[in-house]
């Protein structure tokens, strides 16, 4: 339950991924007035409650769509300082890979996902993933330097940020197992998404702002 937003009014769509990542039955009313106009479309959960049988009672009411902010591009040299990112990777064939202790992973065809942070000293990270000449150490300077990465999603850094991002992204892809996260709990750090996981996107910019979108090519 804890990856269920705290605030009121986030979308239905949200709440269903993480209770089913969870695992948990949901059971939705919806309180839209009946004569709301047709502006109103957007399902957003307005309360929650848990049964003692485990079932998540979610109240929901239609609100009118509000356009996304526009998301801020920049380049590597303006990158912030320090945050939590995902890079991007996307492999247009098939691609066997020795990864230093994880041994020979075969990445198939797609886009992957990587979660990382620097509490400092950000931009010189960016600045490794996107060179393909340097001393592998990591388990993503292997792919990253076989493979360009083409843009970062950068968040302010916050503590427990990268693994709760990691774990969200488990949700709409297949995990690399204990890749990327040989120093945390988490399943792996590296995901490919789903090829219908168009959503991805979408779920990933929701995350409260601010965001940024560092250009790595
Ligand atoms: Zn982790």
């Amino acid at each position: 339950m804890n990856s269920i937003p705290d605030c009121v009014a986030y979308p239905l769509e949200q709440a269903r991924q993480c209770l089913k990542q969870a695992g948990l039955p949901a059971l939705i009313t919806d309180v839209t007035p009946s004569d709301a106009s047709s502006p109103y479309t957007q399902l957003r959960v307005i309360k929650q409650t848990c049964a003692p049988d485990g079932t998540v009672h979610l109240t929901v009411a239609a609100f009118i769509p509000q356009p996304r902010a526009e998301i801020a591009q920049i380049s590597l040299c303006e990158s912030p300082g320090s945050g939590v990112y995902v890079l991007e990777i996307i492999l247009s064939s098939p691609l066997e890979l020795s990864v230093g202790s994880l041994g020979s992973i075969d990445f198939e065809p797609g886009r992957y996902l990587y979660v990382g942070s620097a509490k400092k000293g950000l931009r010189a990270r960016l600045q490794r993933h996107a060179r393909r000449e340097k001393k592998l150490h990591w388990h993503i300077d292997y792919l990253s330097a076989t493979v360009a990465s083409t843009r970062a999603l950068v968040w302010p850094w916050a503590a427990g940020r990268e693994c709760r991002l990691a774990s969200e992204l488990a949700g709409v892809g297949a995990v690399i197992p204990r890749f990327g996260a040989s120093g945390c709990a988490c399943e792996g750090h590296l995901v490919r998404l789903r090829n219908n996981a168009d959503d991805w996107w979408e779920q990933l910019t929701s995350l409260p702002p601010p965001l940024k979108i560092v250009a790595l090519s």
